[in-house]
């Protein structure tokens, strides 16, 4: 481990692990299909030995373990690689970070090749080693809408299901509908223009810098996409005898873990980057997890907050646990502890971003958009959301 890893802000992965209040971070990608349930177990008895049995769903699809020496995590990664659930080069494990849509494989709207156009498409990245280059926060997706919407998924450089064909998305445009073998070139081609910039390596930020890369790359006639739907996992049934699972801000138990690891049998576990686990149908309850539609915890999100992140200043999963009632159905309430908004970087329909007991709130959009009202306390919150937010009918 360099001692690059030890950098505040580094994204963390198992080479790389970031500290935190609680202890250094360490990130574990899942494989394309999904985990197995010995992966699941060895993750979970990681967790337990030698972090403080602390797991989160991230939102890019990864499970991140908390509260790690820089010794255990160490033993974290040798682990991990042991199990197959890591490449051993630092720079090619980087680039495993493919983002499929949950479903793929499962539900019949989902694009048929999704999951086949993402195992290409990782081989690819993990052989091309010109982009070493890129952050390690730089990530791709591959959207095959269904149940799941497209525009769902949301990565640096999505390839994006149409009728037709695919379509390449980065930093807000799109290219023209291509075949996939095109459209995979296309992704290589315009990670690789990100890997030559010099400062700006990331499409989000900067929207000019991002259409210059484009059109230097050869897609000059690319569209300005619209803005990611606001989606609400749907717990319970799922298409192809799968099960949506909740889990409450995204955070379990290492026995929780566990349980998840039991109910496989010989099937595989995938995280949404919704906070919540795709299981097989069979999948008995649990108190921990939500299983029903109607579960107010799938109205709010929040983040680690005061006990794990030295930005909080408070707990905001208790705020959003308190306001949760005030959250109409279909609505989502985002109560993050600064604006940097881990637990949730999209739009949702209240943001609130926490500072010592007052609340600064976005109405439709994340924590960096415009602040509609400044430096508001609870009871005026509770007003807000009452008089702005109504139900949503699916
Ligand atoms: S949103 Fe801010 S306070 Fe919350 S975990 Fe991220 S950096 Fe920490």
């Amino acid at each position: 481990m360099s001692d690059t890893s030890l950098v505040r802000g580094w994204c963390p992965d198992l080479f790389a692990p970031m500290q935190a209040r609680d202890g250094f971070l360490v990130r574990i990608r899942p494989p394309i299909e999904g985990f197995e349930a010995d992966q699941v177990r060895a993750i979970a008895l990681m967790a337990s030995d030698h972090g403080n049995g602390t797991i989160e769903l991230t939102n890019r699809g990864n499970l991140q373990l908390r509260g790690f020496s820089l010794d255990s995590a160490r033993l974290a990664g040798r682990t991990a690689i042991k199990c197959g659930l890591a490449d051993q080069n630092p720079a090619r494990e980087r680039r495993r970070a493919v983002l499929v849509s949950p479903l793929a494989g499962y539900d019949p709207a989902c694009h048929p090749d999704t999951a086949a156009v993402a195992r290409k498409l990782q081989a690819e990245l993990l052989a091309d080693d010109r982009l070493a280059s890129l952050p390690g926060k730089f990530g791709w997706g591959v959207d095959g809408g269904g149940l799941f919407p497209v525009g769902a998924i949301s990565a640096d450089i999505v390839l994006q299901a149409r009728p037709d064909g695919w379509s390449v998305l980065c930093g807000g445009f799109a290219t023209k509908v291509l075949d996939e073998a095109q459209a995979i070139e296309a992704v290589l081609a315009i990670s690789f223009a990100f890997a030559c910039q010099s400062e700006v390596k990331r499409p989000a930020h900067n929207a000019s810098i991002t259409k210059d890369v484009l059109e230097r790359v050869g897609f000059l006639d690319c569209l300005q996409t619209m803005a990611a739907p606001i989606f609400t996992f749907p717990v319970g049934k799922l298409p192809g005898h799968r099960r949506g699972v909740g889990v409450p801000f995204g955070r379990l138990s290492a026995s929780d873990l566990y349980f998840l690891a039991e109910q496989l049998g010989k099937d595989r576990l995938r995280i949404t980057p919704w906070r919540s686990v795709v299981m097989p149908e069979n999948t008995k309850n649990h108190p921990g997890f939500i299983t029903e539609a109607t579960d107010l915890r799938l109205r709010i999100e929040a983040c680690i907050g005061v006990s794990g992140c030295e930005r909080a200043t408070e707990d905001v999963a208790q705020t959003a646990l308190a306001l949760a009632s005030d959250v109409p159905p279909g609505c989502v309430l985002h109560v993050s502890g600064c604006v940097k908004g881990c637990a949730h970087p999209r739009v949702a329909d209240m943001t609130l971003i926490a500072r010592n007991g007052r609340y600064d709130v976005v109405r439709n959009g994340c924590t960096k958009d415009t602040v509609s009202w400044a430096d508001r306390n609870l009871p005026d919150i509770r007003v807000l959301l009452s008089r702005e937010l109504k139900e949503i009918k699916a």
